[in-house]
């Protein structure tokens, strides 16, 4: 008989976790104005509001903080990390910062100027924000099959190449350097195959331009390369990761996904022009070159958790318990954007909450639903995320509206995978009796999601 999965970690320490009652909750999320980000987080049983920060970090880096070196200048812990990211992506320079959008931040201060038009797949909020800021233009070209929440493709976070090469034959001269997202985070975590990368080299080549990785999810990325693409099953996750990377000119980083470290990010690049160009950027908003935005500890930290994250077994134990979740879902029929991504499921709230009218928000409704259900924290990726048309100041009723349940790194077990599946079946069972949904009470002009208040209608 074959042995059955397990992970390929054991449980040395545990943070309790407590369970609530229906009226508590009841409670908690009036006092919260129905709003998920100002919950308390004892007011949580278990919490899916993000990945990022949230994983747990290995016996080894918690030791490898010990060692940290807080110099202000020159400190060990910079040349280890550094060692670590030279020897996974082949880039030579390295800049730390507090987090990615600081990455985003010292990188594009020195490469976006008005005008400029930065296509890519998708990109993620904050990237769009640095772009936009700066009054660029952030060009989607990804494929359109993304858009289809039913559709299986293996790699559904794929740059379209005709989109893009039609976007470098129209603006070349105000395009500063191609963006690729890995995983396609805003597209569901879907994975861009290698395929694609060297497609995008080839199309930037021919134009002479440079390619950006934003690379939050770079080792699940290769995870899907490995476990789906034709040619890479052989490999190791290292060699993919260096395949990828060698198809790049420069990386930002969020250190709080893939990293697993709860704060840190990272530019790298293996061009001197873009570092010094960055670096002029990096001491007034970050600080000094050799920490960032970063302690020696933390540093530390990420070195050992990027080695640790790019070894596959590490990688598998992650993306089975998402795909885990996704096959307790399936088996309830509750839809979610298929296939599951490498860090999170997006249940598709309008398929679920059909007489909410969406003008009372249904991925809102489900995600205060499965709170009150059981304490589970997802969070709303829809029409309250989407704010209002700067125009017309209408809502945008135009794109998906999806409860997204991320999975921390390492930190709870297929038990509550099992917890979160069921909860959202009680929801399910009782769909046709939800009928109305919430109002807006109060909201900012921009990013209303985190501080909007609302009112049950
Ligand atoms: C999280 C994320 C960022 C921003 O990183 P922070 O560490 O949250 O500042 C940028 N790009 C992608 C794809 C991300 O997932």
């Amino acid at each position: 008989m074959e042995l059955p999965f397990a992970e390929s970690w054991k449980i040395k320490m545990v943070e309790p976790i407590r369970k609530s009652t229906r009226e508590e909750r009841e409670q908690w999320i009036r006092e919260a104005h129905y709003n998920v980000f100002q919950l308390r987080s004892e007011q949580v049983y278990i919490d899916c509001i993000t990945d990022s920060g949230t994983g747990a970090m290995s016996d080894r880096q918690w030791a490898a903080m010990m060692l940290g070196d807080e110099s202000y200048a020159g400190a060990k812990s910079f040349f280890h990390l550094k060692e670590v990211i030279n020897r996974l992506t082949g880039f030579e320079y390295v800049i730390p910062t507090h987090q990615g959008r600081a990455a985003e931040n010292v990188l594009f201060s020195h490469l976006v100027k008005e005008g400029d038009i930065v296509p890519g797949n998708s990109h993620f909020d904050t990237t769009k924000g640095h772009i936009e800021s700066r009054k660029a233009t952030a060009l989607d070209c990804t494929i359109d099959e993304a858009k289809d929440t039913q559709l299986e493709l293996p790699f559904k976070g794929n740059v379209d190449p005709a989109k893009l090469e039609k976007a470098l034959a129209e603006h070349a001269e105000h395009i500063p350097f191609i963006i690729v997202t890995i995983t396609n985070n805003t597209a569901g975590g879907q994975p861009v195959s290698m395929q694609n990368l060297r497609e995008v080299r080839a199309i930037a080549d021919r134009y002479g331009k440079r390619v950006v990785l934003d690379s939050a999810r770079f080792a699940e990325n290769a995870y899907f390369i490995k476990t789906r693409e034709e040619g890479y099953a052989d490999k190791s996750i290292k060699e993919i990761v260096a395949e990828m990377f060698s198809l790049a000119d420069g990386m930002t980083m969020s250190a709080k996904k893939d990293g697993i470290v709860n704060m840190g990010g990272f530019i790298a690049t293996r061009h001197e022009d873009w570092y010094e160009g960055a670096k002029r950027f990096c001491i007034p908003f970050e600080g000094y070159l050799t920490y960032g935005g970063m302690n020696g500890r933390d540093m530390e930290a990420l070195a050992v958790g990027l080695d640790e994250n790019t070894e596959f077994d590490n990688l598998d134990t992650r993306i089975r318990q998402v795909q885990y979740l996704a096959a307790r879902l399936d088996e309830f029929g509750i839809p979610y954007q298929r296939p599951a991504g490498g860090h999170a499921i997006f249940v598709d709230a309008s398929k679920i909450l059909t007489n909410v009218p969406k003008e009372e928000f249904p991925a809102q409704t489900l995600t205060i639903e499965l709170y009150l259900e059981a304490g589970i924290r997802g969070c709303e990726i829809g029409y309250i995320l989407a704010d209002r048309d700067p125009v017309t100041r209408e809502n945008r009723f135009g794109g998906l509206d999806l409860l997204r349940l991320c999975v921390p790194r390492r930190v709870y077990t297929n038990n509550h995978m099992d917890v979160i599946a069921v909860a959202l079946k009680n929801v399910f069972d009782r769909r046709n009796d939800i009928t109305r949904g919430v109002r807006i009470a109060w909201e900012a002009e921009l990013m209303r999601h985190f501080t909007v208040t609302l009112e049950r209608v």
